[in-house]
């Protein structure tokens, strides 16, 4: 049986996807015979409530040079960070020469926010790709994981910190304890980690089972997050809900005693323990409805390939790879996903394969049906391709339930 990466306990799954592709490995024909599969499969410790996958990935085999997601291909998450910054200068940047070091920078859309404002920064992260774009806006990089032992080598190198960073990264990381080590010695006494990740209650509520991928090591609760802080001498002293990636938490912590918590920590916590988000009951239900809605979006896709009309799909996600997976979708039931990123444009998908296209394809060659895939950019994608349902296209999401969208009235059938 697997072991907890925070408490060591035995490891028990509640879901099994069964066996899957990396999210984010889009691929070309030749690498079809090589393609890499691994058991998906989240479960609970019972022991110290963390949420986890059973069978990890090797970090090498995610987090490199031809990393797909680039953080910047959103305005919506633009203006998200450009706030995050602000909210971070404004609470922990108060000294009179700043510094703040963001884990898992990506192409600097968060750094970019303390750049402008002249604030001393370094960017930490493991994907050359992805890091040489930051390093291009003039931005100060090292290339690595964030480790113990580098967050030592960069207290030595550029001082401590008066805050630490990180958006959609600490939970990618197995070894959680080297992070919160590294935090905890790069640290200023007074000083703030925050970060943000997409959370667990979330994903109960709106059975979004499409969260739970390769690179999600980690499906973090107020509860648990404390407990590994409590282990290197952090605490939670803050919590924010944040309207991005299907409902996040940003969390605030601190050397124990360094900052008085807020209220809403003990609310969040006991409101976790209230809803089960820590029980073993709750993952079981929660087992049980994603099947189900599996099963559902199976039919509705059967019943509209069964009229001969034509399903595409937007937005080539690391998301979307476990929903058309599990779905056992192929390009037999989605001719193509259009996608903003040119790095995914013209690859397969990582399992189903199935191609890639930009949206000026999606454009030219409007599908029937479109599966809304990026069902955290709705607004932004509804918007921009109105002409899809002018056009008399419907969408299909399927979180928190399947549901396809009515044709807005005077659309062409
Ligand atoms: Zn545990």
């Amino acid at each position: 049986m697997p072991a907890c990466l925070v408490c060591h306990d035995p490891l028990e799954p509640f879901l099994s996807f069964g066996k899957m592709p990396l999210a984010d490995a889009f691929l070309d024909e030749p690498e079809l015979a090589h393609e890499f599969f691994f058991t998906l499969a989240p479960g609970l410790c019972a022991a110290c409530g963390m949420v986890q996958l059973c069978e990890r990935v090797p970090d090498a085999r995610m987090f490199h040079d031809t990393y797909a997601y680039y953080s910047s291909t959103s305005a919506g998450m633009r203006r998200h960070f450009a706030a995050f910054a602000d909210q971070v200068r404004r609470r922990a940047l108060g000294s009179a020469d700043p510094f703040v070091v963001e884990i898992g920078c990506n192409d600097g859309i968060l750094l970019d926010g303390f750049a402008a404002a002249g604030v001393r920064h370094l960017g930490v992260d493991p994907a050359g790709n992805v890091l040489a774009e930051a390093a291009r806006k003039g931005l100060t990089v090292q290339q690595g994981f964030f480790t113990e032992r580098s967050a030592m080598d960069i207290a030595a190198a550029h001082g401590r910190a008066d805050a630490i960073v990180a958006a959609n990264v600490v939970c990618h990381v197995a070894d959680i304890h080297s992070v919160f080590a590294g935090v905890r010695a790069l640290l200023k006494p007074a000083g703030l980690f925050i970060f943000e990740d997409p959370y667990v209650g979330a994903i109960l509520e709106q059975n979004a089972l499409d969260q739970i991928y390769d690179e999600h090591v980690f499906y973090f609760s107020v509860t648990s997050v404390n407990r590994v802080a409590a282990i290197h001498g952090l605490e939670v002293v803050d919590v924010a809900p944040q309207p991005v990636h299907g409902g996040e938490l940003r969390y605030y912590l601190g050397v124990r005693g360094a900052h008085a918590p807020s209220r809403a920590v003990d609310e969040w916590i006991e409101r976790e323990r209230a809803s089960g988000v820590v029980s073993p009951a709750a993952y079981r239900d929660f087992a049980v409805r994603t099947g189900a809605l599996r099963q559902r979006l199976i039919d509705t896709v059967d019943r509209i390939l069964s009229k001969r009309h034509r399903i595409a799909g937007y937005g080539a996600t690391a998301k979307s790879s476990t929903i058309i997976n599990y779905c056992g979708f192929g390009p037999a039931e989605i001719e193509y996903i259009a996608d903003v990123t040119p790095g995914k444009q013209g690859k397969l998908t990582p399992g189903a394969h199935v191609p890639v296209r930009a949206p000026d394809f999606f454009r030219a060659h409007y599908p029937d049906y479109a599966l809304l895939f990026a069902w955290n950019h709705e607004k932004e994608i509804l918007e921009k391709e109105a002409g899809f349902q002018a056009a008399g296209g419907t969408w299909i999401t399927y979180v928190p339930d399947v549901k396809v969208r009515s044709r807005p009235p005077g659309a062409a059938a």
